[in-house]
């Protein structure tokens, strides 16, 4: 089969599926042309990447040469970056080809993709329900095999809880292992570009795609990025106990109250797979976990406020019409952005202004401070933590819309894995059935920093 043939299946599949998903923002033009290019290249016994004829979804929030990039948001409108992202630039020189632009609730603030200006995105599972957020037209396009797998971004959950809802694989590497240049900044501290697939082996080829120091960024690691998929080929499948002295650990506050029943016995069905694979199971306690959710939410909007001053109606975008400078901007920001942003933007603006600085900011800092420490403490003593990656599968598209704490409430089993920085692995291990519906539960395993191969490898075997 050539790239081009299957350049054309993909497209065909993609166009035909749309109309009950709306996934995508945007479809690119040039899927057919890069296909060629790559056809020609075989053809001529020339050097294709690893990634040649991999059809990749872009989260609209990261930046694609000449094509619309607009982070969900109106005030982006007709944005169409003149640079690519160093995560879809890389993708692109191993030779994989950017099929489209994800749908994603605005700027990534949002757990349903629902607060996107443009589309309501389905969960391939069962239309009347969301794909989770905010990466949910990544995930979808990966469930529904509109492409092959895609990039999200994960600043509090975005791309595990998404992957969860709609059955497939989402990967949040550590801080730092990806750069961040090209990727519209949430909150800087928190944002991390992942991974959505439908195996864990795939994800391990992307995320080594798309690893590894960038000078434009300079938070982005030196650390070496280890070839994680050739670790596969090590697992000896014949072996009764593959992952023999690996010890896991429960963790117990995201199996108490507020957890669905079924996504509970999910989890623990995992756990004794994993038991049965060789793996010690002991239950661990992070005493600081509910902390997570308000801290989150304080530092994320801090951030925001301050990231999203840039969009002033001068520099990128949407512009509005006034006669003045101060109107300009005004006029653009109360156009341009939805109501979820603007909430956060004010909510953050409080909690740094000098009056209620060290009641939440401050606050809300050493509360990430002991969420780091705990978790230190924890996997000294477990190679992987696991959880549920949300308290309950995919609800119904309207049914948490108005009520934002509830939302909220849903970031629970994600929000802390940011605040400590580390690398999480979401895989699909069973199912919560709802009248006719099967929806998928995803297992989240949580790893020590930089040590994504161990969770891959895990994954892979579990898988
Ligand atoms: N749902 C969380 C929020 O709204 C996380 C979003 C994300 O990871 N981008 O902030």
């Amino acid at each position: 089969i050539t790239a081009t043939q299957l350049a054309e299946s993909y497209l065909n599949r993609l166009r035909a599926l749309e109309p009950h998903l709306n996934s995508f923002l945007h479809v690119s033009e040039s899927v057919l042309s890069d296909a060629r290019e790559i056809d020609g290249k075989i053809q001529r016994n020339e050097e294709v990447g690893p990634l040649a004829g991999v059809f990749v979804g872009v989260k609209d929030n990261i930046c694609t040469a000449g094509m619309p990039s607009t982070g969900g948001s109106r005030i982006l409108e007709g944005y169409r970056p003149p640079f690519d992202a160093t995560a879809v630039k890389r993708i692109k020189e191993l030779g994989g080809i950017v099929i489209g632009k994800t749908n994603l609730d605005e700027f990534g603030m949002g757990s349903s993709t629902e607060g996107s200006a443009f589309q309501v995105t389905a969960n391939p599972w069962d239309l009347s329900r969301v794909p989770g957020g905010s990466s949910g037209g990544s995930a979808s396009a990966v469930s529904a095999r509109q492409c092959v797998v895609s990039l999200g971004s994960d600043t509090g959950g975005s791309v595990r809880q998404p992957a969860s809802f709609c059955g497939v694989v989402g990967l949040k590497p550590t801080y730092g292992r990806v750069s961040r240049f090209g990727l519209m900044a949430y909150a800087s501290s928190l944002d991390v570009i992942g991974c959505l697939s439908t195996t864990v082996a795939d994800a391990g080829i992307l995320l080594h795609a798309i690893s590894g120091h960038d000078t434009h960024d300079a938070t982005s690691s030196k650390r070496e990025v280890p070839d994680f998929a050739s670790q596969f080929g090590a697992v000896d499948s014949l072996e009764s106990k593959p992952l023999k002295g690996l010890r896991i650990g429960l963790i117990r506050e995201t199996l108490e109250n507020g957890v669905d029943g079924e996504v509970n016995s999910a989890i623990r069905a995992a756990a004794s797979h994993l038991e049965e694979l060789g793996c010690s199971i002991n239950e661990v306690s992070l005493p600081s976990f509910s902390l997570g959710l308000p801290a989150y939410y304080i530092l994320a909007s801090s951030e925001a406020s301050s990231n999203l001053a840039r969009y002033d109606g001068v520099r990128y975008g949407n512009q509005a019409v006034a006669d003045e400078l101060t109107g300009l901007y005004e006029n653009s920001r109360a156009t341009g952005f939805g109501s979820e942003v603007k909430m956060r933007i004010l909510m953050g603006t409080y909690a740094l202004s000098a009056g209620y600085y060290d009641a939440y900011y401050k606050r809300a800092q050493q509360v990430r401070t002991l969420i780091q420490k705990s978790f230190r403490e924890a996997l000294d003593e477990n190679d992987i933590l696991i959880s549920p990656a949300a308290p309950s599968a995919a609800y119904k598209i309207g049914e948490k819309v108005n009520d934002p704490l509830a939302m909220y409430a849903g970031d629970i089993m994600t929000v802390n894995v940011n605040l400590a920085g580390l690398p999480a692995l979401v895989l699909p291990c069973g199912f919560v059935r709802d009248g006719s519906s099967n929806l998928p539960v995803g297992l989240q395993m949580i790893g020590a920093a930089f040590d994504e191969g161990k969770l891959l490898k895990v994954g892979h075997i579990f898988e």
